[in-house]
């Protein structure tokens, strides 16, 4: 596959999954990038995350690029859509196939359901794989494509993960993470990269879709920040760039519960229609 190289220019990014209305903790990840962007003379770019077809609803996804626009917030170029990028995930997995760090495998787990929807740390309990599909081929019916994340880290060959992280606007910590492949290995063991039915996973996504955006820099929730190493060891195998990662405080309700679409189910659009101006919700979600 090839990806033109990162462009000195900041090309920022949101992509929203349309599994339910815009939040706060989205207006918070999507001003902080697009005021990024706009500071540096940079790009804004949108994306719907939206390769889970079984959660992702059209309704979902038309509110939040109203909402969006309802914010002031406006994006460069066309709107990317991952249900129409089927073919590159294909020709993705084709190459990790060819290369010999995919396998196919049958256990019904749940983090095989959970592979299309990003692993925000507070949903998934982190449980390794133990690897039982890697040491005998299954038998029954192929339920995804592994990642054999001992090959994938030799075939890389080296013994950390490294990238550049800005950790937080509120510390202004910003400096190169370097994270030990073992740790990755012993971590989150053979992850899934393919889901049968979906045939990618939000990790293969995610990683394509920031190169093909020719995004710079990745602004979003502190609870994205442990996958990032997978992201970037994706990168490497798949010769993609990878950007400098900015992983923002998550917000949490006056109760002390984070904010997010299942336990706070005020939405941008629950806020328009009480009468509350842009304005209002921008603040709202930067003093929370
Ligand atoms: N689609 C993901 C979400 O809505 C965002 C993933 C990312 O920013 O990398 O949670």
């Amino acid at each position: 596959m090839n990806f033109k190289k990162l462009s000195t220019q900041v090309i920022e990014r949101i992509a929203p999954s349309p599994t339910g209305g815009l939040h706060l903790g989205h207006v918070y990840s999507a001003f902080t990038a697009y005021q990024n962007a706009k500071n540096n003379q940079g790009l804004f770019k949108l994306r719907i995350e939206d390769i889970d077809y079984t959660r992702c609803k059209l309704n979902f996804e038309k509110e939040i690029i109203s909402n969006l626009s309802w914010l002031g917030i406006s994006w460069d170029g066309q709107i990317m859509r991952q249900r129409n990028r089927k073919k590159t995930y294909a020709s993705a997995i084709e190459q990790l196939l060819k290369d010999g760090l995919l396998y196919p495998c049958s256990c019904t787990r749940t983090d095989i359901k959970k592979a299309v929807s990003a692993p925000h740390t507070d949903e998934n309990t982190n449980i390794t794989y133990p690897g039982t599909c890697r040491r005998n081929r299954p038998t029954k019916s192929v339920k995804a494509l592994r990642l054999d994340i001992g090959k994938a880290i030799k075939m890389c060959g080296f013994k950390k993960v490294s990238f550049f992280e800005k950790e937080s606007i509120d510390n202004n910590f910003s400096g190169e993470q370097s994270i030990l492949t073992s740790m990755i290995e012993h971590q989150f063991g053979d992850l899934v990269i393919a889901r049968k039915d979906i045939n990618t996973s939000y990790n293969l996504a995610v990683v394509i879709d920031d190169a093909a955006q020719m995004v710079t820099h990745v602004t979003r929730g502190n609870d994205l920040r442990a996958i990032t190493p997978i992201q970037v060891l994706l990168q490497r195998l798949l010769c993609l760039p990878t950007p400098i990662y900015h992983h923002h405080k998550l917000l949490f309700e006056p109760t002390g519960k984070k904010i997010s679409k299942r336990s706070f189910p005020d939405t941008v659009s629950s806020f328009k229609t009480r009468g509350f101006t842009p304005n209002d919700v921008i603040a709202m979600a930067f003093n929370l």
